[in-house]
């Protein structure tokens, strides 16, 4: 059974959550603040964490920020509950890596289909344990990724799309193709999250970053390894 960590300190919101949750199949569990939160993170390593970021304690994005520093904590999806459709909320969450995001008030219908979706894109994909591209080598099995031999720290969505691209190396791929394979579903407004996860796993790939070609009107591509 998969299980749930809802950081959120609003009560009603987080029995709505909960109830829902577990009518799903989950199980689940519940932090009040954001240091509860975060210890809990810490100690049950969850399948996946509801973080909400107003909260008493430790505001969401100074928990999520330690989340992505722990070793422990690190591959944990992250969907996050935002106050407001504020558009600051909203790029900042994004800019903070999280998975996904929600605006409240949602329906616990569309928490329980995004919960579901990142789920999906966290498990190890089927077909071949190892991909190999130039320096770069997949572990599917683990969702790990090295360059040049070394671990590195990708999250389970900048992985899905790193092998994505390689695995069609050449070949420029569609936004809403991108969005599908690895979101599960493609709506306008993950259009800018693909682009910060993009801007992102860029980052990560230090020199290699280049490799990944944004194809004007169309997508992005990584062009075939040259040697
Ligand atoms: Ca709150």
């Amino acid at each position: 059974m998969q299980r749930i960590l809802i950081v959120e300190d609003e009560q009603d919101i987080a029995d709505l959550i909960a109830f829902n949750l577990k009518r799903s199949g989950f199980e689940v569990g519940k932090a009040h603040d954001g240091i509860d939160g975060l210890d809990k993170a810490l100690r049950e390593r969850p399948d996946l964490i509801v973080l909400d970021l107003m909260l008493p304690g430790r505001d969401g994005y100074s928990v999520f920020r330690e989340l992505r520093r722990d070793s422990r904590t690190v591959g944990i999806p992250v969907i996050m509950l935002t106050a407001r459709a504020q558009t600051e909320d909203r790029i900042q969450g994004l800019e903070a890596g999280a998975d996904d995001y929600l605006t409240k008030p949602f329906s616990p219908k569309e928490l329980i289909l995004r919960v579901q979706a990142v789920l999906k894109r966290s498990e190890a994909p089927p077909g071949n344990v190892d991909f190999n591209f130039g320096p770069f080598r997949f572990d599917k099995n683990a969702l790990k990724f090295y360059l040049d031999n070394e671990p590195s720290e990708l999250t389970a969505t900048e992985f899905k799309l790193l092998l994505f691209l390689c695995e069609r190396a050449g070949r420029p791929q569609d936004r809403n193709d991108l969005l599908r394979t690895v979101w599960g579903y493609s709506d306008a407004s993950h259009s800018r999250t693909l682009d910060t996860h993009m801007k992102r796993l860029r980052q990560k790939l230090g020199d290699r970053g280049t490799w990944i070609e944004t194809v004007r009107g169309v997508g992005y591509r990584v062009a075939k390894p040259e040697e």
